[in-house]
């Protein structure tokens, strides 16, 4: 036979393709498909790679280099991940490097960039579990600080430098830093046990021996014993922290280490969970209500002949409980859950409820976890094939699963489930039933307003389609009133951007005891500023796009790259003092919120206040417990909140979502008026929605106002069929970037007459967004329309080829930045 000397190898990389290396001798045994390893590319780097075939031959084009090391014998990912991974590479028109690079955490790829850094929690006393090298490296990094492969390599002239740090990090020693990124470190404790065996009776005797006359020591071998229920021989030995043992017996450490000398009691580390892994109580599942229990009856009907399902149940209707009965169902069968939500970090409310029936078995992977909590989460399904569901936003798509039952997607039309950029762009949604059909698990897409397509499915046959029309415990579905802003202007009766029949109704709320939500999707308090005189307004050096004033800083902000300006006080063109605010944000709106309701308290949620970890959940948790009365928010407060005590909600300004130039606009602008007036009495009482618009004769205002989503669909659809957009065809856009405008335009057109000729009338444009400039580079976009069954992989392999020989027939066609995004939200 001939040995396997060649690997083929996934590097985290946007290049088309696998690298393949051979394969030293000695390492043959070692790896497996999934293994880590690590190889050199290019001049002087390397990266961690992983291997996904291995061949006898080499590959004639190339010089195959060396394998450095092999990091895992065991695959640190599941086989059929990678086929997920090429799936996505396939799908998206991306590389499957770009997938990788999305999919695994940081701290499980060392790169020749890598920083390091020695571990603060690291204890002195653990350096002998080093070797005399890592020992000089984490000297090193003592007196260094952070250092890179490179500058360890350089300092120390050692070789297989990344081999040395993953050992660091491996034995707590070291963390991998990343910028603006929390550390790798594996959280450790001390424990201690007792040094012989259960059932050596003989030589628990000679301890008690030992310490006869000391009764300071007795009382610790006995606590020791007691705690680690070494005696109950049916009860497994439990880990004993040695701080638990020295609290308990009231011992001090001194008497400890005179025990640990005489080689009566043993200390040693353990790597301990940052979840808090003891065993909870768990609730049981909530009773369904009659409805419920019919839908989730239903959902388990149609899963008999469809892999999908879409449970279309109005807000509040209780869509959680189903999804929990359906989830209970799986894990009790011992397969895993994938629950995935649109934005973790909003939903601390949904994970708090799952929490008390799933305890243990619910994982949430959490968008804001460092990379160390990431790759701890990763290990745990890598090493286990317990029955677990995991919570966690569109990233936790690449976890590796064991043996998947079910993935539930709440709110499946959200538009976060699509990565904009970097590559992959991809959308969770869809990823996610692809990576269920993988696993031959069933998907359930559920949302009171399903995005257009998987409407469209569900009612052609192709998704099982059950419906959940009523509110738990029978709340009304609220009344809608529309605000005729432009009337009300006329009048001149607004009070800033307050109509008198919004303060009206937040008013009665705040008399009654009630809360209000105001929705504006704005943040910042003026969209813009504007000179009187000329009539000049401030702009972004980088970027077409007004300037944004936020009050807080006082300054002008750029919303797309996130340049600070300071707030002119002269017109930069008249030199007059005219300058002034125009529109409004969020916290202006706090403001005019603030002065109206004086005595009430107002909580403001969007990008600018929830920077940090805990500040969604804080806002969250002060709102519920009634600390605040109002609550201002952009869509954040859209997004499946369940208040109990809101009877109204406010929206301030309709327009500015129904008038978005996309052909989507519609359809986010109803759900997101929709979802939010869903937030409206969720309990007793029927709530009140007000949405203040300059069109109240919109089509989509005139849905809203009726909760018509049947209606809204139809309107929809028919416009979507007429233009021949989704789900009638399949789009992707060409996204195009250059720093010259004027050589864009050029390569733009040789580009797109290029399209023409192998794509026909599917070719649309080079068009210029709306926002043309970001970031000091010009944009342009090709739309590309498809049929339904064009296969992706063949689109993708045209446009390769065609990039590749445009690349080489005109070298200035290299200047181009150019990425594609399919299925674009
Ligand atoms: P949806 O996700 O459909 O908007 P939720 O699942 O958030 O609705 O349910 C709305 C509210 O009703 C929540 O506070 C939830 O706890 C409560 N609820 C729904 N169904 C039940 C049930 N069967 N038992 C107890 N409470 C329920
Ligand atoms: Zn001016
Ligand atoms: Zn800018």
């Amino acid at each position: 036979m001939i040995p396997n000397s060649f690997v083929e190898v996934v590097l985290p990389l946007p290049l088309g393709g696998t690298f393949t290396y051979s394969l030293p001798e000695a390492m043959a045994q070692q790896v497996s498909m999934g293994s880590r390893v690590i190889v050199p590319f290019g001049k002087r780097k390397f990266y961690t790679g992983i291997v996904t075939g291995f061949a006898p031959v080499a590959p004639r084009e190339y010089q195959v280099k060396e394998v450095l090391h092999v990091l895992d014998r065991l695959p640190i990912v599941r086989h059929p991940q990678l086929k997920f991974w090429e799936w996505l590479a396939d799908y998206y028109l991306c590389s499957i490097g770009d997938v990788y690079k999305a999919a695994i955490p940081s701290g499980l790829k060392i790169e020749s960039e890598t920083q390091m850094e020695v571990n603060p929690d690291f204890d002195a006393e653990d350096l002998g579990s080093l070797t005399e090298r890592e020992v000089m490296v984490y000297q090193l990094l003592s007196t260094k600080g952070k250092l890179s492969a490179k500058d360890i390599e350089k300092e120390t002239g050692f070789k297989s430098i990344p081999v040395l740090m993953q050992k660091m990090v491996e034995k707590g020693a070291a963390i991998i830093s990343e910028t603006l990124v929390e550390k790798f470190r594996a959280k450790k404790e001390k424990c201690v046990r007792v040094a012989f065996k259960r059932g050596d009776d003989e030589a628990m005797q000679a301890a008690f021996a030992a310490v006869k006359g000391a009764p300071k020591q007795e009382k610790l071998l006995m606590t020791l014993l007691q705690l680690s229920q070494f005696n109950n021989r049916n009860k497994l030995v439990t880990e004993v922290p040695q701080t638990l043992l020295l609290e308990r017996s009231g011992v001090t450490s001194t008497i400890l280490k005179a025990m640990v000398d005489k080689g009566l009691i043993e200390r040693y580390t353990r790597e301990i969970s940052r979840f808090g892994m003891a065993e909870v109580e768990c609730a049981a599942l909530p009773q369904l209500s009659e409805a419920q229990q019919q839908a989730l009856s239903d959902v388990h009907q149609a899963f008999r002949d469809k892999g999908i399902v879409l449970l279309h149940g109005v807000t509040s209707s209780g869509k959680t409980e189903v999804y929990a009965h359906a989830i209970d169902h799986v894990l009790r069968q011992g397969n895993q859950v994938l629950y995935l939500v649109p934005e973790i970090a909003l939903t601390t409310q949904l994970t708090a409820r799952l929490k008390e029936f799933f305890g243990n078995r619910l994982v949430v992977y959490h968008s804001k976890f460092s990379d160390n909590e990431r790759v701890e989460i990763w290990n745990r399904l890598l090493h286990s094939n317990e029955p677990l569901v995991v919570v966690g936003a569109r990233s936790a798509v690449f976890l590796p699963f064991a043996k998947l039952g079910l993935v539930v997607v709440d709110e499946e039309h959200d538009q976060s489930y699509k990565q904009f950029d970097p590559a992959p762009r991809y959308n969770a949604r869809d990823s996610a039933i692809m990576l269920a059909h993988m696993h031959g698990a069933k998907t359930l897409l559920g949302s009171a307003t399903p995005a257009i397509e998987t409407y469209y499915k569900a009612t052609t046959g192709k998704y099982g389609l059950v419906t959940l029309t009523e509110r738990f415990q029978g709340a009304q579905i609220p009344r809608i009133e529309v605000i005729d802003l432009g009337k009300e202007w006329k009048k001149r009766v607004m009070r800033g951007s307050f109509s008198p029949r919004m303060i009206e109704a937040v008013g009665n709320a705040m008399t009654e005891g009630k809360q209000a939500i105001i929705f504006h999707n704005r943040r910042g308090f003026a969209p813009h500023a504007l000179c009187r005189q000329c009539q000049y307004i401030p702009k972004c050096k980088y970027c077409d796009v007004s300037l944004t004033y936020h009050k807080a800083s006082q300054s002008l902000v750029c919303h797309y790259c996130g340049t600070h300006y300071s707030y002119p006080e002269t017109c930069p063109v008249c030199q007059s003092a005219t300058i002034d605010v125009v529109g409004y944000g969020t916290e202006r709106i706090e403001d005019e919120v603030e002065e109206i309701f004086q005595n009430r308290k107002v909580l403001r949620m969007d990008l600018d206040s929830t920077r940090n970890k805990s500040s969604y959940s804080d806002i969250i948790e002060q709102f519920s417990e009634h600390k605040s009365d109002i609550l201002v928010g952009t869509q954040m407060v859209t997004k499946g909140l369940d208040f109990g005590n809101v009877s109204v909600v406010g929206v301030m300004n309709a327009d500015a979502l129904i008038n978005y130039p996309d052909f989507r606009s519609n359809e986010r602008a109803f759900n997101m008026l929709e979802q939010v007036s869903g937030r409206a009495g969720r309990r007793e009482e029927t709530g009140l929605v007000l949405v203040q618009t300059r069109e109240p004769e919109h089509p989509i205002i005139k849905f809203v106002e009726n909760h018509d989503y049947q209606g809204y669909y139809q309107h929809e659809l028919a416009e979507r069929q007429a233009y021949g957009y989704p789900p009638f065809t399949r789009l992707v856009y060409i996204n195009l970037k250059h720093r010259n405008e004027r050589e864009l335009d050029n390569l733009a057109l040789i580009y797109s007459t290029r399209l023409r000729e192998l794509f026909g009338n599917r070719v649309y444009g080079p068009t210029k967004p709306p926002v043309a400039r970001v970031q000091s580079m010009y944009l342009r976009q090709i739309m590309l329309k498809f049929e339904l069954n064009a296969s992706m992989k063949k689109i993708k392999d045209i446009l390769r080829e065609l990039q590749g020989s445009l690349n080489a027939s005109n070298p200035a066609m290299r200047s181009m930045m150019l990425n594609y995004d399919v299925d674009p939200y």
